[in-house]
């Protein structure tokens, strides 16, 4: 049995006093880390502290990106090093404004992968097609390779452990969701790339999250799915109470 994670997405939100009242609010009353795991991908400047105030308790911090190089010359980014340290246990690579909005390659995207593993953070990869590859019947395809590009090089062992976020583009901060169905079709078919592309048991092992306005009214139906493991959640992981209802669902 697949342990369902449900992870936040805050994205460039919140001040330091709304992410410490969402944080105390949230710590102690997300379920036991053996039924779902819990995770918050929050802003960099809020890590080492939500680190610090979750110690102990079962929610988990992400970051939501990260350079693939230990150190260097790289004027405003944050290394895999640094993230380790703080005691981040997640991050969220190649996420869809991530690729869009900042240029990300699959080839960045499967550098950070292997950097994550490295340093022993657990990887939540995005993939997931537009609008137009959609109607133009290209999903599987583009999903696949990406699928494929973002895991060149891993052990069989390191594919079986990451975490794959369907997101289709056209359902992200939309309102739009997928239907369960159509989710699920595209996270099988992750699911078999995976098993071709690895071996069975890496698939059988591998955690696929859906994303894409998933909300506490939709969650459960999401989640029922024979393909998702969780879901990848932005807006409607701001707050708390939405956040706590979203993590039952998963248990
Ligand atoms: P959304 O965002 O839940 O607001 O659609 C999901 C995501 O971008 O990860």
């Amino acid at each position: 049995m697949r342990k369902q994670v449900i992870a936040g997405n805050w994205k460039m939100n919140k001040t330091h006093r709304e992410a410490e009242d969402f944080i105390q609010t949230a710590k102690n009353e997300v379920p036991s880390s053996d039924k779902v795991e819990s995770v918050v991908c929050a802003p960099f400047p809020f890590l080492q502290k939500l680190v610090e105030e979750t110690e102990g308790t079962s929610l988990k911090i992400g970051a939501q990106n990260m350079h693939f190089e230990e150190s260097g010359a790289f004027t405003g980014e944050v290394s895999p090093v640094m993230l380790k340290e703080l005691g981040v246990t997640y991050v969220v690579l190649g996420h869809s404004e991530r690729r869009e909005v900042f240029n990300e390659t699959d080839e960045d995207i499967n550098k950070k992968v292997h950097a994550a593993f490295k340093h022993g953070l657990t990887p939540i990869i995005c993939v997931g097609e537009t609008l137009d590859q959609r109607e133009a019947d290209q999903t599987m395809n583009h999903v696949e390779s990406q699928v494929k590009k973002a895991l060149e090089g891993l052990t069989n062992e390191q594919c079986a452990d990451v975490i794959i976020a369907y997101e289709p583009i056209w359902a992200i901060g939309t309102g739009r969701t997928a239907t369960a169905e159509q989710a699920n079709e595209v996270c099988a078919h992750i699911r078999e790339t995976v098993s071709n592309y690895v071996n069975a048991d890496a698939a059988d092992a591998v955690r696929i999250q859906y994303g894409g306005s998933v909300k506490p009214a939709n969650v459960d139906e999401m989640l029922s799915q024979s393909d998702i493991d969780g879901a990848l959640v932005g807006g409607a992981s701001l707050e708390a109470d939405s956040f706590l209802k979203l993590v039952e669902a998963g248990k």
